[in-house]
């Protein structure tokens, strides 16, 4: 899965631009409207092979439609792509927000929906945009997330997943690491946080019917945030494949997530709207 050189893995327009900042970073990566497309394709095919695993671990304890729901959704994503091309980083956030809203039912559909709507609406309309501004991308979605599921840390949800890729990214950006470095680390942190909920028991969500039973199983939404999480690494690695000099090693770890920003749709493409409904 995920070939470096997919049909949407096109990094001509990506810049690498003499960085006149005072960080670590030697060049400035921007993150294009294709880059972001490029993300979503491979959170589409890594949906797609992992589909079988997710329902897995929605069987064990929830109701095994998690593998579904998202290949369902992620499909939808991107028909829609093709029929309105995105324009801008954000409408191809807030276009796939939407169309999961409108597509996956449950309760990962509501939360990955608004999560990726809220991201796109915190890039406005910036034709690219810089490891900080995905960072703060990331963490609109962290704070929607919270905001809609009500889930704290440890209550065995993909914020157990995502939580941690944030804080990573957060001090990435900090230390001046280069994109590469903090996404790999923050996919890493991810994965730790999907392996971290396995001895967890569930306070929200189908899973927290089971009590104590849910100990023992990995979280399927925090599994399969950890796949987006790797999929947004898999395309910064491809670009920089593609790119020589981008590389400026940086040092990764805690810090704080990022902010909500409840501000108006940022696209003409975007014609849904936010779930606000209470997931349990
Ligand atoms: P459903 O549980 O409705 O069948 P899915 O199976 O698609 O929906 O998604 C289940 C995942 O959703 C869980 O593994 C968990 O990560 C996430 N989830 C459920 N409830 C919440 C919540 N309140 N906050 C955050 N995440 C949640
Ligand atoms: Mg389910």
């Amino acid at each position: 899965m995920n070939p470096p050189d997919g049909p949407d893995a096109r990094f001509d327009s990506v810049s690498f631009d003499d960085a006149s900042s005072d960080t670590a970073s030697s060049d400035t990566v921007l993150f294009d409207t294709a880059f972001f497309r490029a993300w979503i394709t491979r959170v589409a095919d890594a949906v797609e092979a992992e589909r079988e695993h997710l329902t897995a671990l929605d069987s064990a304890i929830g109701d095994g439609d998690h593998g579904a729901n998202l290949s369902r959704g992620f499909a939808a994503v991107m028909r829609t792509f093709d029929v309105s091309s995105p324009r801008t980083p954000a409408t191809v956030l807030v276009l796939t927000g939407t169309t999961l809203i409108s597509k996956v039912g449950g309760a990962s559909g509501p939360l990955y929906g608004t999560a990726f709507r809220r991201a796109g609406q915190a890039l406005n309309d910036a034709p690219d945009v810089d490891l900080a501004g995905l960072a703060g991308a990331l963490g609109a979605a962290l704070a929607a997330v919270r905001k809609l599921g009500a889930a704290h840390d440890g209550d065995k949800t993909m914020v157990d997943a995502l939580a941690p890729a944030v804080e990573t990214l957060d001090k990435a950006v900090l230390a001046g690491a280069s994109p590469r470095d903090a996404l790999t680390a923050a996919a890493a942190a991810a994965e730790a946080g999907a392996e971290a909920t396995i001895p967890m028991q569930a306070h929200k969500g189908r899973a927290s019917y089971l009590g104590p039973r849910s100990v023992g199983h990995k979280d399927p939404g925090a599994a399969s945030t950890a796949l987006i999480l790797a999929a947004l690494r898999d395309t910064a690695v491809a670009i920089e494949g593609g790119h020589s000099g981008a590389d400026a090693g940086g040092d990764t770890r805690s810090g704080d997530g990022g902010e909500h920003d409840d501000g108006d749709d940022t696209s003409g493409d975007d014609t849904g709207s936010d779930s606000t409904d209470h997931v349990a």
